[in-house]
């Protein structure tokens, strides 16, 4: 390549990009100098104790927390401006959150009447995201009638359902029983992988974090200490 073809200077970086990303609450740094990249279809974990600003850095990037300094880019475009709704990220959490006086279904359909899929292709999308997780034939149930890691496949579906370009994961499977949670995460990059999403999963459990991400960030005191392949920054299993 030659220098006029070169990008321009401020680099254009595809997926996800933080620049020294900071939040403060008052006195305390609760993200200080975060600095990573994520490409497309990459699944990152960030593993780290209680309190080190796993939750609050996830927060950052999905547009609810308003930075003290530094930048986060998609596609290299400063998201700064962007508001949340915008962003076309989608999160899921510990508690799934879903609509309980809704099937599960309709549930489901949410995000994809967000994006204005209606009709015979709605309740198709529906069954197909079902099945992704595990979950055909459940359509017409209430969530109280499923298990904890059936709710949570069923959020997982609808998050997935917005067609997000990045995909935000809070501690998705801890409030579930050991078994069940290794299961669900062997399950949970399946579905990743087939379904090409680029995705942030915040995790303290170091096997679900080897067992989900192609790539792992440790944070400590909001800092990044670590960053790199999960055998490089966890070791062998
Ligand atoms: P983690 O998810 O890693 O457990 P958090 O990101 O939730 O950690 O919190 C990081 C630090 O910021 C903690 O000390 C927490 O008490 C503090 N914190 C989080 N949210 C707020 C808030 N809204 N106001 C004040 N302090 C907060
Ligand atoms: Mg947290």
């Amino acid at each position: 390549m030659t220098s006029a073809e070169a990008p321009p200077s401020t680099g254009h970086v595809s997926g996800l990009g933080l620049d020294d990303v900071r939040v403060r609450f008052g006195e305390l740094a609760a993200v200080d100098g975060v600095s990573l990249r994520l490409p497309p279809g990459d699944v990152l974990a960030v593993l780290g104790p209680s309190g080190c600003g796993k939750s609050t850095l996830l927060r950052a990037v999905a547009g609810l927390e308003p930075l003290a300094g530094g930048r986060i880019t998609w596609e290299g475009a400063d998201l700064a401006r962007v508001p949340t709704y915008q962003r076309g990220f989608a999160m899921m959490f510990q508690d799934g959150q879903l609509f309980g006086h809704m099937s599960v279904a309709r549930n489901v359909a949410y995000g994809l009447k967000l994006k204005g899929v209606r009709g015979a292709e709605l309740s198709a999308e529906v069954d197909r995201l079902l099945t992704l997780v595990g979950l055909e034939g459940r359509g017409d149930d209430v969530p109280a009638t499923l298990s904890g890691g059936q709710q949570q496949r069923v959020a997982l579906a609808r998050a997935l359902g917005a067609r997000p370009r990045l995909l935000l994961l809070d501690e998705p499977l801890s409030a579930l029983d050991r078994d069940l949670r290794e299961r669900l995460a062997l399950d949970l990059r399946t579905v990743l992988h087939d379904t090409s999403t680029t995705a942030v999963m915040v995790t303290h459990d170091r096997d679900e974090a080897r067992v989900v991400a192609d790539v792992v960030a440790l944070m400590d005191h909001g800092k990044l200490t670590a960053f790199g392949a999960p055998e490089d920054v966890l070791g062998p299993r």
